[in-house]
This record gives C-alpha cells, sequence and structure tokens, in this order.
C-alpha cells in the first residue's frame, strides 16, 4: 500500500477515473489520512435542479466513502452569486450576468435587489441539499466575500506577466501559460480552430484569453478595483477560494462535465500560474443527467426542482436513490419508472429499519442468524464504491441486506436485530439512503395536482412553435389553457418553465 494512498487497515483504497490523466487510479493524498477536496457549488440566481444535484451527490459520495476508509475529509464547495455569465464558454466572457439577469425576470419581480435574489436561492438550495441527505462541507465560500482575494489575485497575475488590462478589463494570456489545455485537450492549438471563440475585445492579444476581470461601472453588482469598477470573471473565484480554505495543492477537485472546459482549464491556469504548484493532484467530473436523452437544463426547459419532485409525492430519499442508481461516468436518464422503483427500494429500507427497531424491542434470545451474511454484504457495498463509485453494484448489494432482514422480520432475535442495525447504519453513512439525517419540516404537497410532464413539454413545444409561426392567438390559448389546469408558463431568460400554481 503507497504511503498516502486512501485506504483503510484492510488495504481498501478509493480509485477514481481521474480526468487529467484519463485514467482510474488510487486517491493520493497530500497528507496521509486526510483528503482536502473542493467542489464547484451552484450559481445561486434560480432553483438548482436535480441534474445539478446529481454532480454534487458524486462529491457526497466520495466523501462517504474516503469517511468509511477513516479518512479525514475537509470539503469545500462554494456559492458563486457573482461574474457568472450567460455566455461563459466564450473566453472574454460575454453576455450578461446571469444573476443580474434573473432579477430583471418575471421571477425577480418579488425581490428588492440582486443581493436578495442570491439569498433567497442559497437559502432553497441549502434546504435541497440538507433534503437530500448532503453532506455539509467544512466551508462555504461566497464569490462576492472574497473580492479583495480576487483583486489581488489579479494584479498578482498582472505583476508576473500572466495577465494585462485592457479598456474593457484583465485578461488572463493563455500564452503565458504552456499547459493550457491539458484538462480538457483544448489546447491553444484547437481553440485556434474553434469557431464559437468569439472576440469582444479587439485589444486582446490572444483570442482564447479569458476574462480575470470585467471593467462595469453600470453593472448592479461591482467593487471599486486598480482597474475601475466591475466584477471578477467566474473563473477566478474557485482558484481563489480553494487555495484559501485548502492550500496550493488540492488532493481532488469536482464539477459535472461541462465544467472541464473551459471553468477548470482556467482555474489551471490562473492557480498554477499563482503558486508555481500543480492545482489539484485528482479531477472528477459527473456526467449530465438527461431527460428522454437530452441534457437537464435550464435552459432547455426540461429540467426538475427537488421541491417540485416533493411537492409531486416523491419521497427525498427516492430522489437521492434514483440520482445515485447510475454510475457518475456515464449520463443518467431521469424517467417516471427510475423514481418510483426508487421509492419501492426507500420503502425497503424504512420497513428493515421498524422491523429491525422491533427486533431490538422484543429481545428475544436466540443466535445472530443474519450479521455474518450482512457483513459481507456491506463489504461488498464499500467494495463497489472504491471501484471507482459503482453505486449500481453497490446499491444492488445493499438492498439484499433489506431482504437478509425482512426475510425474518417477524422473528429476528435480539442479536440478528443488533445485527440489522448496525448494518443499516453503516449503509445509511455509506450511502445515505436509509433514513433522512437532518430533521426538517415538511413540505405541503396535499393540494398538489398530479401532472403530465410530457403532455406540458408538448404543449410548451407546441407554443413555441406556434410564436415561431406568428400564430400568437394559438399561444396565448395553450398557456391560458395549461392556466385553468393550475399550471403556469413563465418566459425566463433561460427558457419557458412551468410551475404548479399551487406551489408558488
Ligand atoms: P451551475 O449552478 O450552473 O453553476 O451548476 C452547478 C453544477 O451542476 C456544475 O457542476 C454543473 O456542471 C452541474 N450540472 C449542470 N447541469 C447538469 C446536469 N444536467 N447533470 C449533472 N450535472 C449538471
Ligand atoms: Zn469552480
Amino acid at each position: 500500500m503507497p504511503n498516502g494512498t486512501l485506504s483503510q487497515m484492510s488495504e481498501r483504497t478509493l480509485r477514481l477515473y481521474d480526468t487529467m490523466t484519463r485514467q482510474v487510479k488510487p486517491l493520493e493524498l497530500v497528507e496521509p489520512g486526510h483528503l482536502r477536496f473542493y467542489s464547484c457549488g451552484p450559481t445561486v440566481y434560480s432553483y438548482a435542479h436535480i441534474g445539478n444535484f446529481r454532480t454534487f451527490l458524486t462529491a457526497d459520495l466520495i466523501i462517504r466513502t474516503a469517511q468509511a476508509l477513516g479518512t479525514r475529509v475537509t470539503y469545500v464547495s462554494n456559492i458563486t452569486d457573482v461574474g457568472h455569465l450567460t455566455q461563459d464558454d466564450v473566453a472574454d466572457a460575454g453576455g450578461e450576468d446571469k444573476m443580474a439577469r434573473a432579477l430583471q425576470s418575471k421571477e425577480g419581480e418579488q425581490f428588492n435587489n440582486v443581493w436578495e435574489l442570491a439569498e433567497y436561492y442559497e437559502d432553497a438550495f441549502l434546504e435541497d441539499w440538507a433534503r437530500l441527505n448532503l453532506k455539509e462541507p467544512q466551508v462555504r465560500p461566497r464569490a462576492t466575500q472574497h473580492m479583495r482575494e480576487q483583486i489581488v489575485a489579479a494584479e498578482q497575475l498582472i505583476a508576473q506577466g500572466n495577465a494585462y488590462e485592457t479598456p474593457t478589463g484583465v485578461y488572463f494570456n493563455v500564452e503565458s501559460f504552456p499547459s493550457y489545455g491539458k484538462l480538457s485537450g483544448n489546447t491553444q492549438e484547437n481553440l485556434k480552430k474553434a469557431s464559437r471563440e468569439v472576440v469582444l475585445d479587439d485589444n486582446k492579444r490572444d483570442q482564447s484569453d479569458f476574462a480575470l476581470w470585467k471593467k462595469d461601472d453600470k453593472h448592479l453588482m461591482q467593487w471599486y478595483s486598480p482597474f475601475g469598477w466591475g466584477f471578477p470573471g467566474w473563473h477566478l473565484e474557485c482558484s481563489v477560494m480553494a487555495r484559501m480554505y485548502l492550500g496550493e495543492t488540492l488532493d481532488l477537485h469536482a464539477g459535472g462535465e461541462d465544467l472541464i472546459f473551459p471553468h477548470h482549464e482556467c482555474e489551471i491556469a490562473q492557480s498554477e500560474a499563482l503558486t508555481g504548484k500543480p492545482f489539484s493532484n485528482h479531477w472528477i467530473h459527473t456526467r449530465f443527467l438527461q431527460v428522454n436523452g437530452e441534457k437537464m437544463s435550464k435552459s432547455l426547459g426540461n429540467y426538475y426542482t427537488v421541491r417540485f419532485l416533493l411537492e409531486k409525492g416523491a419521497d427525498p430519499l427516492a430522489i437521492r436513490y434514483a440520482l445515485i442508481s447510475g454510475v457518475y461516468t456515464k449520463p443518467l436518464n431521469f424517467t417516471d419508472q427510475s423514481l418510483s422503483d426508487a421509492m419501492g427500494n426507500i420503502d425497503r429500507y424504512r420497513r428493515s429499519d421498524a422491523a429491525v427497531a422491533a427486533g431490538l424491542e422484543a429481545a428475544r434470545p436466540g443466535d445472530d442468524a443474519i450479521g455474518t451474511l450482512l457483513e459481507e454484504l456491506y463489504d461488498q457495498a464499500l467494495d463497489a464504491m472504491c471501484n471507482d463509485l459503482n453505486t449500481s453494484v453497490a446499491l444492488a448489494k445493499a438492498l439484499e441486506g433489506t431482504r437478509v432482514i425482512l426475510r425474518e422480520a417477524e422473528t429476528l432475535s435480539l442479536a440478528s436485530a443488533e445485527s440489522g442495525k448496525v448494518y443499516l447504519d453503516r449503509i445509511n453513512d455509506l450511502l445515505g439512503i436509509v433514513r433522512p439525517e437532518r430533521v426538517l419540516a415538511d413540505l405541503q404537497t396535499e393540494s398538489a395536482p398530479k401532472v403530465d410532464e410530457a403532455r406540458i413539454g408538448a404543449l410548451i413545444q407546441e407554443r413555441i412553435d406556434a410564436k415561431k409561426a406568428k400564430n400568437f392567438a394559438l399561444a396565448d390559448q395553450i398557456r391560458k389553457d395549461l392556466e385553468a389546469e393550475g399550471i403556469e408558463l413563465r418566459d425566463t431568460p433561460e427558457g419557458t418553465v412551468w410551475v404548479l400554481k399551487s406551489t408558488l
């Protein structure tokens, strides 16, 4: 066992696919026994959808598996509340700030200012996070609270010759960082050929130079800096906050697959230019959650929020179960079927928990008839998690344990019930699917009508087509008809979304 590898006395090692080296490899820790982990958090301009949570759940499962191996974890996950622009894939960072744009949308009307909007969606996010049994990070830093550090970093990069100022902002000069592209394969050479590299500022030295600071004295959220009024580029916050709370070299950095480029590539360039050290020793990215084979995203309007599913009557643990039921390295299709299967499995855990509690209470004499088998099943589930978070095998093994318990439910001896309790506790620690870990008030669900999402999706599409064909009467009729059913269509900057009126 190499020194510093994340392993247990039993020689178990957590092995994960590393985006940088493109192979599954053991998670090596700079400080033995201590995992220092940064995962990019949400942009709080709207409710997070369950696709976002799929990515956060990957991070959660890493933490749980590491802890099961006896490792201490320091976990940092940020809140992006400024600087994430609508065209963040363009190096210049084009479009509008997502936060400012949300304030100007219809939903934004309920807020006095962008700070209030950020706070509202952050609170909603933290509540969903808790409902899904996600582990709390030790630090949840906000971009707006780390402005000084970001400005200092931009100044330092300029002083070192890695960045320069133009009339519109400060840009990182990718030519000054020869290994730019090592994570994504988007080297400068490749980028020059990429047609989507829209250059908004002619003063840039190279078209792929990306924004560290945007000058803008009209922006809703602006700070004074040596470069004048403005706000930081989205990538800078993570470089600065990761280093501040976790040191110059992280053990592991995570996010969804869309963050590989440009976000993480740019984080690497900034951080490594600043410190001269590797930014992270391991990179992990979760493939997208899909709906009907398409990426779940706000702009496509095909997303579900946690609260929407809860209002439809889903159990939060079942949402969690469905979201982790496929391995993170493959896209996962979210369907009604996967959710109702998960509901059935969560129910098995609930019944097992109740049977064990009754067995402890009854205190029947007799041998422990299930302990050895349950221990084997737990070990197999843990092995599967150590094998690049193979959740489908881990969940199947764990579920077998409920069969073992439920088979004996009526006659469990005290000794068997004790083994059952140990098993369920350990499975809950590892996978978070047995019982809620926080006490939260119930959402109001009683008045929620049942809805047919596929039909609503088709009607939204019909309305878009009608508008395109300038048939506004039909478009309006579709909206009115849905409204009569208690479903409100909202045209947001990210596309048309629908909400149940009873949930407003
Ligand atoms: P955002 O709030 O847009 O900054 O996204 C927060 C996290 O969710 C990022 O790590 C994204 O990569 C991730 N993400 C966005 N859409 C999906 C999806 N459909 N499936 C999985 N992860 C996603
Ligand atoms: Zn980030």
